[in-house]
């Protein structure tokens, strides 16, 4: 049996154990077994993978830039990227609100009843903020808090200084290819545990939930779903044909253990090593340009978060009959595309934007209060709609550059050994 396929029944297996505690609410199993063993079990298994991020992100950059060697080929792939994964979040934020002013949730809501306390506004930083604090003051503290743009940065400096310095760079190149291979090898090992962490993730979700949540807003559950999956299936693979010519059937069937982890974790930075070993392995891309989109794309490109925001924003309206108009909208467009780009890629960061894009429009934040309940679960589908852009993006990048290989892709079980 596969791993992603075992990973699919921890998954299946924690909702069905995951729905029956929480029928049966049982104190006793609901602190000791769920919060407890199956809380550490989890916990473990997130942590497992975030202690890989920034050292694998670190070497496998590294090797990535020593490998493109030349610095306007590089400029190239991050412009490319950049305007990419822009392209993409603005087109699934613009059909969100679409397909949500169409459906029209909330209509006929009232917020009586719901306990809003304790939700703030954040501050939504500046564009010359946010590029201010690509650059670290102090890499080690960039490493150590895992500031993504910063992390990116810095390596790439290192990494053109090294290519400046030629042959004498030999020996250091040498070792981050070494490096690499390790922490990949490392990746794999976590990766042999997933299915359990997987379900004790998932166990733990769903006993602490519960479905009777859902019922009172399931109009933008609903709505906010089916334009996830929208994007998911057609918008992300129409752009996967058309800029690459790749077969989305393919990209599909070899992005699923990736989506999974994303799902399990809610969390598009722990599940960097997942994307980046599934476009480069499974799928054919360079390491060279997909050790940059990945993580990049993990903290900067946020479509399923972008969507979120979308739809809320007009379900927020409508429940507090709040009529937007098209600048409104445009607001929101692109005020979500900004803050997609200086926040990482952590559970539960999409409702903190939303704070900000809500202000920004007038919106009373209180209102947040109304989908909090069913944000982990949304949170678990949109961050699989993250990464699948991530993924997508890497691809085109990849393709166009030549950075790819053909075979690889077209191979089902190319990279299969140890996924
Ligand atoms: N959890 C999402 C991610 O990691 C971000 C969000 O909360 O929407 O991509």
């Amino acid at each position: 049996m596969s791993l992603t396929m075992k990973i699919f029944i921890g998954m299946i297996a924690g909702v069905v154990v995951g729905v029956i505690f929480n029928m049966l609410d049982i104190a006793f199993v609901n602190e000791t077994i769920v919060a407890g063993f199956f809380g550490m079990i989890g916990t473990m298994f997130v942590n497992a993978l975030k202690m890989l991020v920034v050292p694998l992100v670190i070497f496998s950059l590294l090797c990535g830039v020593m490998g493109i060697g030349d610095i306007r080929v590089l400029g190239r792939v991050g412009g490319k990227s950049f305007a990419l994964y822009m392209m993409t979040t603005a087109i699934a934020i613009g059909v969100a609100i679409t397909i949500a002013l169409f459906v029209g949730p909330g209509q006929g809501f009232t917020m009586e009843g719901v306990d809003a306390s304790g939700i703030e506004a954040k501050e939504a930083p500046t564009v010359w903020q946010v590029f201010a604090n690509i650059v670290p003051s102090n890499p080690i503290a960039a490493f150590t808090n895992g500031e993504m743009l910063q992390i990116i940065f810095y390596v790439i400096i290192v990494g053109i200084a090294a290519l400046m310095l030629g042959d004498r760079s030999k020996p250091f190149a040498e070792a981050c290819e070494y490096m690499n291979e390790l922490m990949m090898k490392i990746v794999g090992i976590v990766m042999a545990f997933a299915p359990y962490g997987v379900f004790a993730l998932i166990a733990k979700t769903f006993t602490e939930q519960g479905i009777e949540l859902f019922i009172p807003v399931i109009a933008y559950v609903a709505t906010l779903t089916s334009a996830l999956f929208l994007h998911l299936f057609v918008t992300l693979m129409l752009i996967l044909k058309l800029f690459s010519g790749l077969n989305p059937f393919t990209f599909m069937k070899k992005i699923r253990s990736a989506q999974l982890f994303a799902f399990s974790t809610a969390s598009s930075n722990a599940t960097i090593p997942v994307t980046l070993r599934a476009v480069t392995e499974r799928m054919g891309a360079n390491n060279s340009v997909a050790s940059f989109t990945v993580p990049f794309g993990a903290t900067i490109n946020m479509d399923g978060t972008a969507i979120m925001q979308g739809v809320a924003t007009v379900f927020l309206a409508n429940v507090y009959g709040i009529e937007l108009g098209l600048a409104g909208y445009l607001t929101v467009i692109a005020m979500a595309v900004l803050a997609s780009i200086g926040t990482a890629g952590v559970p539960g960061v999409g409702l903190v934007m939303l704070t900000m894009v809500l202000t920004q429009v007038g919106l009373p934040i209180e209102g947040i209060a109304l989908i909090l309940g069913v944000d982990r679960l949304m949170d678990m589908i949109r961050t699989a709609v993250n990464i699948t852009g991530d993924a997508v993006v890497s691809m085109v990048v990849a393709k166009t550059e030549g950075q790819f290989s053909q075979a690889v892709y077209d191979d089902p079980n190319a990279g299969l050994a140890d996924d």
